[in-house]
C-alpha cells in the first residue's frame, strides 16, 4: 500500500458510509513527508443531527440485546480486525507515522480489548440487598447510560478509540465518536470491522470536523449521556465544565508527565533498556511516556550513559522503512513545541547530552533527546513534552524522589526501579498517580485500570472499571402486593 491507497474517509451514520451534507472535506497529511495523503469528511450540524438521531435508535435496538449475544458480535470484530491488521497498520503508519511495527501491535491489542471487553460485559453483576422487613426485596441492577460522544486523538488512532467504543458497545451503549482528523483512516477501519462484524446500524457513528465544534454541539444535546474524552488537560477541564453545566457523566484521560524513580539498588542495566524502549515508542507522544528520570545520585552518571547510549541507537526515519525504530512527530505542532522546550532549556542552563534538534526539512523528524542539568524552572519540567524528550535529574534521598515525583499537579503514570521489596512499597504508597510500574512496563493492558488523578483527569479506561463507567446503577425496591 503506498499514498495513492489512502482513501477519501467519510463519516459513518445510521450504519452507512456518507460524505458530509455540506460536501466539505479536510486534508490528511503525511508526517514523514509533509505531502497530502487524501480527504476526509468534515460534519456540521446537520450530519451531527443525523448522527444523533441515529445513535437513539440504535441505543433502543441495542440495549435489549443480552449480552451474551453483544459478546458474539464483538468476538468476530476481534478476529476481523486481527485478520485485518496488515493493512489498517500501513493505514496507520502512513497517516500518523509510528514504525509498521508499533501500528501492527496496536492492531493485534484493539483485538485483545474488544475481547475483554465483550466477555466482561457479560459479568455486570447486579446485587440483593437483605431487607429489613419480610415480603421485600431489594435489588440493584446495572443499565447502559445510553448514547456516549466520545473523543479520541491522534497518537493510538485505534487504541485511544477501541476502548472508548468497546466498553461502550459491550455495556449496551450507542456511541457518537468523533475520531482523530490528522489520522482518520485507521480508526474508520476498526468502525468497519464492528459493522462487518454485524453491529445493528446506529449503535456506533464516526464523524470528523472542528472538534471544538462538535464537542460544544453535542455535550448539551439531551440525547448524549455521557462524555469521554482522551487528549490534553487544558481541553479536558474544557469539556468536563461543558458536560457538568448539562450534568453529563465523564470519563477524562488527559495528560501526564510520568515521573521515573531509580534506586541505587536498581538492576541499572535493565532499566536503562526499558526506559528508553519506551521512551522513544510512538515518539514519545504517549500519555504514559516516561518523562521526569529521578535518579539516585550515586548511580546518575551509570544511568544517564547507558540511556544516552540507547538513544543514540534509535533509527529515526519512515516508519514504512524496514529498521525504523523511530517515526515522526505526528504533526508540525509538535516539531515546534519540542524546539521550544529544548531551547527555553537549554538557555536556562540544561546540558543536552544527545539529539535537540530536527531532522532534515522534510517530515516532522525530531531527534531522540536527553537532556541533563534540568530544573524546576524550565517549562519542560512543568508542561507535558509529547515527544522524544528525556529529562535527567539526580536525587538524594527517598523524600526527594517523592516531593518532585509529587510536584506537578499531573498523576497519571508513574515508574519506579529498585531491587528493595521495602523501597517497591514504600514507593507505590508516596507517588500521587492513577498508576505505577516497578521494574517492567506494565501498564495499560485490557484488564487493569488505566487512568489518572489530580489533573490527568477522572475514571479508567481499563479493567472493570471501565464497564462500569458506561452502566448507570437502578435500585429497586419491592413488596409482595
Ligand atoms: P489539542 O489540545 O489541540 O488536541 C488534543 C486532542 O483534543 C485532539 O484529539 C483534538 O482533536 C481534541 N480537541 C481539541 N480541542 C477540542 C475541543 N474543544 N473539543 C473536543 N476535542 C478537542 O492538542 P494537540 O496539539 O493535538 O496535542 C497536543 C497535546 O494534547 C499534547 O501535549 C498532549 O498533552 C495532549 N494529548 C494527549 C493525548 C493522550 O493520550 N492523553 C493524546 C493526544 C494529545
Amino acid at each position: 500500500m503506498s499514498s495513492a491507497d489512502y482513501p477519501a474517509v467519510p463519516l459513518f451514520i445510521d450504519g452507512a458510509w456518507t460524505p458530509a451534507r455540506s460536501g466539505k472535506t479536510l486534508t490528511v497529511v503525511n508526517p514523514a513527508t509533509g505531502e497530502a495523503l487524501g480527504t476526509l469528511a468534515h460534519a456540521g450540524t446537520e450530519d451531527l443531527d443525523q448522527a444523533l438521531a441515529a445513535a437513539e435508535r440504535g441505543f433502543a435496538v441495542w440495549r435489549k440485546v443480552s449480552a451474551h449475544d453483544r459478546a458474539k458480535v464483538m468476538r468476530k470484530a476481534a478476529t476481523l480486525i486481527r485478520e485485518r491488521a496488515d493493512s489498517i497498520a500501513r493505514l496507520m503508519t502512513l497517516e500518523q507515522g509510528k514504525p509498521l511495527a508499533e501500528a501492527k501491535g496496536e492492531l493485534l491489542f484493539a483485538g485483545d480489548i474488544i475481547e475483554w471487553f465483550a466477555e466482561e460485559a457479560r459479568r455486570t453483576y447486579g446485587r440483593v440487598i437483605p431487607a429489613r422487613a419480610e415480603g421485600v426485596t431489594q435489588l440493584v441492577v446495572k443499565e447502559p447510560v445510553g448514547v456516549v460522544a466520545a473523543f479520541t486523538p491522534w497518537n493510538f488512532p485505534v487504541n485511544q478509540a477501541v476502548r472508548k467504543i468497546s466498553a461502550g458497545v459491550a455495556a449496551g451503549c450507542a456511541v457518537i465518536l468523533k475520531g482523530p482528523e490528522e489520522t482518520p483512516a485507521s480508526c474508520a477501519e476498526l468502525v468497519r470491522v464492528y459493522q462487518d462484524a454485524g453491529l445493528p446500524p446506529g449503535v456506533v457513528q464516526l464523524v470528523f470536523g472542528v472538534p471544538a465544534e462538535i464537542s460544544e454541539y453535542l455535550i448539551p444535546h439531551p440525547t448524549v449521556k455521557k462524555i469521554s474524552f482522551t487528549g490534553s488537560t487544558v481541553v479536558g477541564k474544557h469539556l468536563t465544565a461543558l458536560a457538568g453545566a448539562h450534568m453529563k457523566r465523564v470519563t477524562m484521560e488527559l495528560g501526564g508527565h510520568a515521573p521515573v524513580i531509580v534506586f541505587e539498588d536498581a538492576d541499572i542495566a535493565a532499566a536503562a533498556r526499558i526506559l528508553a524502549a519506551n521512551k522513544f515508542r510512538n515518539a514519545g507522544q504517549v500519555c504514559i511516556s516516561p518523562t521526569r528520570f529521578l535518579v539516585q545520585e550515586s548511580v546518575y552518571e551509570d544511568f544517564v550513559g547507558r540511556f544516552v547510549d540507547f538513544a543514540r541507537a534509535v533509527k529515526v526515519g519512515d516508519g514504512l522503512q524496514p529498521g525504523t525504530t523511530m517515526g515522526p512527530l505526528a504533526n508540525p505542532r509538535r516539531v515546534t513545541a519540542m524546539e521550544g522546550f529544548v531551547q527555553d532549556a537549554v538557555q536556562k542552563g540544561a546540558e543536552l547530552r544527545t539529539g535537540g534538534k530536527r531532522i532534515g526539512n522534510k517530515g516532522n523528524f525530531f531527534e531522540p533527546t536527553v537532556l541533563t542539568g534540568v530544573t524546576r524552572e524550565m517549562r519542560v519540567m512543568n508542561e507535558e513534552p509529547f515527544g522524544p524528550l528525556a529529562l535527567m535529574m539526580p536525587f538524594h534521598g527517598f523524600d526527594d524522589a517523592v516531593a518532585e515525583a509529587n510536584r506537578l499537579p499531573f498523576g497519571l503514570a508513574s515508574y519506579a526501579y529498585t531491587r528493595s521489596v521495602k523501597t517497591a512499597s514504600a514507593i507505590a504508597a508516596a507517588v500521587e498517580s492513577g498508576m505505577m510500574s516497578i521494574n517492567h512496563h506494565g501498564l495499560a493492558l485490557p484488564e487493569v485500570p488505566f487512568g489518572g488523578i489530580k489533573d490527568s483527569g477522572y475514571g479508567s479506561e481499563g479493567g472493570s472499571e471501565a464497564i462500569e463507567a458506561y452502566l448507570n446503577t437502578k435500585f429497586i425496591t419491592q413488596a409482595e402486593a
